[in-house]
């Protein structure tokens, strides 16, 4: 069998047509686990292998990170390492690419900062206070969401005040319009912006659009029913309309689409060959994830939902396969240790391994149960989402000073960081320095370094905040040269945050000292991916450096932290909401909490739209199983100490009854295992100062992994030093020669 044929022949009819279909943009709609996804990657190792098209011309977009990197693999699998001058990447990564390369052009320094939902609440928090407005009237959380929800419209501050006509929407658009101006001055981009503004700079600079239309041929849009607005303007501007288009091809499912709070709208797919009049449509029917059993269950609810696009008729060739099994606990406690009992009676016969079960809930705080359970019965798990590693004090604290050393004007981070550890720098130091920096129109942190003009600040804040100046400083020095882990430790060091906490008397203090040496490592092994070149992205324009991973950081979302099965003998059972669920798959689901007010969420009973989302997300967690898919609730759950009463979720009584096996007894006590340890990373090889190479501008030199190149640049000494290598592929790279895998020939 030839290429050609191997890559086609896993495809059935339908598939096939859709890899090869050339020209006018195509549009795929199909149910869960129809191949979809398994069509796009196939359709770039057809369009690389018989096309002759050239990775660098494929864009490729999907939800998260992981799911990119898995396109990545999957694409290198079919047709090799080829693939890496592919752009396939989330929205976000993409768009940031893009602002990376052209902020000049807006005027923007490229090292401008992203401020993720803590910074931006901290700033609108800030923005509250100042306008005098009531925080419990009008919460920073609320805001937030109304903003986002403009942005995401991509309705700027000015066109937001003048669409205002009540006094909510005027107070809306002040907010917002306070925001955008603190954000400009911080040299700083919230999420939502990143996308709006790459809209905002192919419309002002056509000629820029223009040369991205001109690079990606190909555009694909993974997960289309979940884009909003912005990102659909964003895939028209990146498309084009005139003779000079690029080839689109999107894959979605309406009955999938659950970020509507994120404003996505279904429209986008309903309404695709009406926006685009010679569009083709292709539709899959067969599943091949699950078993008709499961089919017939998620079919039965999602019929009851009216807003539904085209109608389709999933069905399945895997046979019945195994009834599901319900069970009702008499409590969330009797829930979980019926999950876990479960969960091991299937590894024991072999049926299914921990790393290939999952277990999904509507709201992060019902992992705790199962969490509970799991740690005495030794299963091995991971939550995904909840509090995040990122999102601990101790590690934002840090990552406040580090972003600091990347943008000088970075307000939200300086106040975060200004008095943390305490230096005597209180809310009214901190309000005098505001009022310089309104008074001279500089950024907070720019005025913290003129502190002597600002006369009502006492001597002891003076101090202190002259203290803070000199340790950003000379970070900032030092990350001019030196790799991000470096700076990390110089400012952890300096700022005496490690001393506070290891003379501290409280026990968690331990738990963030290993979370500040885990942030080290984690810079530690950025820094090595980038020299080695294998971060997920190999053509990203990344380098060792404090702003490479600020952006590394910025990125990794929710559910970029599902472990790698592979990891762990027979792997990890995974715990998370059904919305991190998406576009996976596992033999063994355990849909649980499905009590009526908490899935259907009691917030969506009101608002018969709300409902269909909910359901649809019932829709996608039921789809999610390839074999073994249970359902699970409580009856009575423990709410703020008080029992509390539920009937059964009304999406169980629209499965039709003869698919469920039902339980309702109390599980029998098993036996407790030991207890599986966590495994930690590779350690980071680094050379010895002697073998660090000796280069000169000019020299040759070649790279384990990028081949040959040329020295155009060096910087630094010792330890430090780095130079930049022309490999005839682009713009020439930052390496430090400590931990590059190069030598001179
Ligand atoms: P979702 O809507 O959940 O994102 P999807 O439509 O993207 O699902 P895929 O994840 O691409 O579906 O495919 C589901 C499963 O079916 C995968 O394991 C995939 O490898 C398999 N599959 C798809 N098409 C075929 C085929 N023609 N032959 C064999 N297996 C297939
Ligand atoms: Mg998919």
């Amino acid at each position: 069998m030839d290429a050609t044929s191997a890559l086609l022949s896993g495809l059935n009819e339908p598939q096939r047509q859709a890899v090869e279909h050339a020209g006018s943009p195509l549009l795929i709609v199909a149910g869960a686990g129809s191949g979809k996804t398994r069509v796009l990657t196939h359709r770039i190792a057809y369009l690389l292998a018989e096309r002759g098209a050239h990775p660098g011309e494929i864009l490729a977009i999907t939800f998260t990170n992981k799911a990119a990197a898995e396109m990545r693999e999957r694409v290198d699998e079919l047709i090799g390492p080829r693939s890496r001058a592919m752009w396939v990447l989330t929205f976000h990564s993409a768009c940031l690419r893009i602002l990376r390369r052209e902020a000049h052009r807006l005027g923007w320094k490229p090292s401008f900062t992203i401020y993720d939902t803590d910074d931006a609440r901290r700033l609108l928090t800030q923005i509250v206070k100042d306008l005098g407005l009531d925080s419990k009237k009008h919460s920073p959380r609320w805001l937030a969401a109304e903003i986002s929800r403009l942005k995401n419209e991509l309705i700027g501050p000015d066109q937001a005040a003048s669409a205002a006509d009540d006094a909510r929407t005027k107070l809306v658009a002040d907010v917002y319009s306070q925001y955008d101006e603190r954000l400009r001055l911080a040299q700083a981009v919230d999420f939502d912006d990143i996308i709006g503004t790459v809209v905002h700079l192919f419309r002002s600079f056509p000629e820029v659009a223009k040369s991205y239309r001109m690079r990606f041929r190909h555009v694909m849009v993974d997960e289309y029913q979940d884009t909003n607005h912005a990102q659909y303007t964003l895939v028209r501007e990146l498309v084009g309309t005139g003779d000079d288009k690029a080839e689109l091809c999107v894959v979605g499912d309406a009955d999938q689409s659950i970020y509507a709070f994120r404003g996505a709208t279904i429209r986008n797919i309903i309404e695709f060959e009406r926006d685009f009049p010679d569009a083709k449509t292709i539709l899959l029917e067969q599943n091949y994830r699950s078993t008709q059993t499961i089919l017939d269950a998620a079919n039965g609810v999602i019929r009851n939902n009216t807003e539904r696009g085209r109608e389709k008729r999933l069905w399945s060739d895997e046979g019945p396969g195994t009834a599901i099994l319900g069970h009702t606990g008499d409590n969330e406690h009797d829930e979980s240790a019926w999950v876990a009992n479960r969960i091991d009676e299937l590894v024991d016969a072999g049926e299914t391994s921990f790393g290939d079960t999952a277990i999904f809930y509507r709201t992060n705080a019902q992992s705790r149960a199962f969490e509970e359970v799991f740690v005495r019965r030794g299963i091995p798990y991971k939550v995904v989402g909840g509090v995040r590693f990122y999102e601990r004090k101790e590690v934002r604290d840090m990552l406040a000073y580090l972003k600091l050393t990347a943008n000088p004007d970075d307000t939200v981070s300086a106040m975060r960081a200004v008095n943390v550890p305490k230096r005597g720098v209180g809310d009214r130091a901190v309000a005098e320095v505001e009022a310089l920096a309104a008074r001279l129109r500089i950024s907070f942190p720019a005025a913290l370094h003129r502190v002597d003009e600002a006369p009502g600040v006492s001597g002891r804040a003076r101090t202190g905040i002259k203290r803070f100046c000199e340790i950003i400083d000379a970070a900032t020095e030092l990350a001019a040269a030196a790799p991000p882990e470096e700076v990390l430790d110089k400012l952890i060091a300096d700022t005496g945050y490690l001393e506070g906490l290891e003379q501290s008397k409280d026990p968690q203090d331990e738990g963030r000292i290993e979370n500040l040496q885990e942030l080290v490592a984690v810079a530690h092994e950025f820094t090595e991916q980038v020299v080695r070149g294998t971060t997920d992205d190999d053509e990203a324009d990344l380098n060792a450096d404090v702003p490479s991973f600020l952006e590394h950081v910025a990125l990794v979302s929710d559910a970029d932290s599902i472990p790698d099965p592979e990891s762990q003998e027979g792997g990890v059972v995974t715990l998370m909401t059904l919305h991190t669920a998406k576009g996976l798959e596992f033999d063994t689901v355990f849909l649980t909490g499905l009590d009526d007010g908490l899935f259907p969420h009691e917030r969506s009973m009101s608002k018969p739209g709300d409902m269909e989302e909910e359901r649809r997300l019932a829709y996608v967690g039921l789809t999610r199983a390839r074999k073994y898919l249970h359902l699970t609730r409580a009856g009575t759950r423990n709410i703020f100490g008080q029992p509390q009463y539920y009937a059964a979720s009304r999406f169980l009584a629209e499965i039709p009854g003869d698919l469920v096996e039902w339980s309702e007894s109390a599980p029998p006590a098993r036996v407790v295992k030991s207890k599986s340890t966590a495994s930690f990373g590779q350690p980071i090889v680094m050379r010895n100062a002697a073998d660090i190479p000796v280069l000169d501008v000019g020299d040759r030199v070649t790279h384990d992994k990028w081949g040959l190149g040329r020295v155009v640049e060096l910087k630094g000494s010792g330890p430090r030093a780095q130079a930049r290598i022309d490999f005839g592929d682009g713009e020439p790279k930052w390496v430090i020669l400590r931990l590059a895998p190069i030598s001179k020939i």
